[in-house]
């Protein structure tokens, strides 16, 4: 698609004018073309006219300046990245991780495991959530070399190894009270998604045997409590209905007692990223 007309604008800079052969209408969508104003790409029909598409986008104008802030928003949110210091912090229902002056010249990691209880209905409770702290030289420099993304592997390190002390059990614990046979369960960081479930096949001389392997994203543990149990249960749920057909849904909420809806809406709000999960002053 070519440009066939570019036309000067007091909000958006840039007016691109594409024609599409198969348009009916006028369609605008953000240009992103380097210049601090972001433009805006209207696709035009063939045979179109200038005046009438100058008009069409005073008439858009308030709709089109919000698009672009919406447009803009999601961008910083993707490119958002968190700078590791002092103030760094991550405090959630398992896990609170932070950066502490030591007195030595050395770093140092100190890790507690976390203090857990379950009440009457054989559920865990966190007590006291696990500790993972750098302790690092007084006057430590956390932009010298490649010390930022050296945290933040440690951190994902530390998360990793918590989240094999807490979410093994706690994902064992559903499944021997639903009867649920698993073989292996792994903790990956793969971003993108929280957890998966797959069947695992096993032949004997005498006959075969079905059990599930899962795969957890080693961010899961950030969750607060009741969206662990919502991912847990999820995988759990597959080892049953292998899709996502309204019988799935039905089965887990029921054991997330009609709260499903809710739990997924919550789940939004994060994503599986380190940084998803910084506490921000
Ligand atoms: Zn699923």
């Amino acid at each position: 698609m070519l440009c066939d007309k570019i036309l000067e604008d007091r909000d958006f800079g840039h007016l691109y004018i594409i024609v599409n052969r198969r348009a009916v209408r006028y369609t605008f969508r953000p240009a992103n073309d380097g210049t601090p104003k972001v433009g805006i790409r209207v696709t035009v029909p063939p045979r179109y006219d200038v005046k009438d598409v100058v008009r069409a986008v005073e008439q858009n104008r308030t709709q089109l300046l919000s698009m672009l802030q919406v447009n803009q928003t999601a961008k910083d949110k993707k490119t958002e990245t968190v700078h590791i210091d002092w103030d760094f912090r991550i405090e959630t229902d398992c896990l609170l991780i932070s950066f502490i002056k030591g007195t030595s010249q050395k770093v140092l990691f100190h890790k507690e495991a976390a203090q857990i209880d379950k009440n009457m209905h054989g559920e865990e409770i966190i007590l006291k959530p696990a500790i993972l702290q750098f302790v690092c030289p007084p006057d430590f420099d956390f932009d010298k070399g490649d010390r930022q993304a050296l945290f933040e592997r440690a951190i994902i390190e530390g998360v990793r190894l918590h989240a094999k002390a807490q979410l093994l059990p706690r994902l064992l614990g559903y499944a021997s009270r639903y009867g649920i046979q698993l073989n292996e369960v792994k903790i990956n960081s793969s971003k993108g998604r929280w957890g998966s479930c797959s069947l695992h096949k096993q032949r004997t001389f005498l006959n075969s045997k079905k059990s599930y392997n899962i795969n957890l994203s080693l961010f899961t543990l950030l969750l607060p409590m009741h969206l662990q149990k919502l991912i847990l249960l999820h995988e759990l749920t597959h080892t049953i209905y292998m899709d996502h057909s309204p019988a799935f849904h039905a089965h887990l909420n029921t054991w997330l007692e009609g709260k499903e809806d809710a739990f997924e809406k919550e789940l939004k709000k994060y994503t599986t990223s380190i940084f998803s999960f910084v506490k921000k002053e």
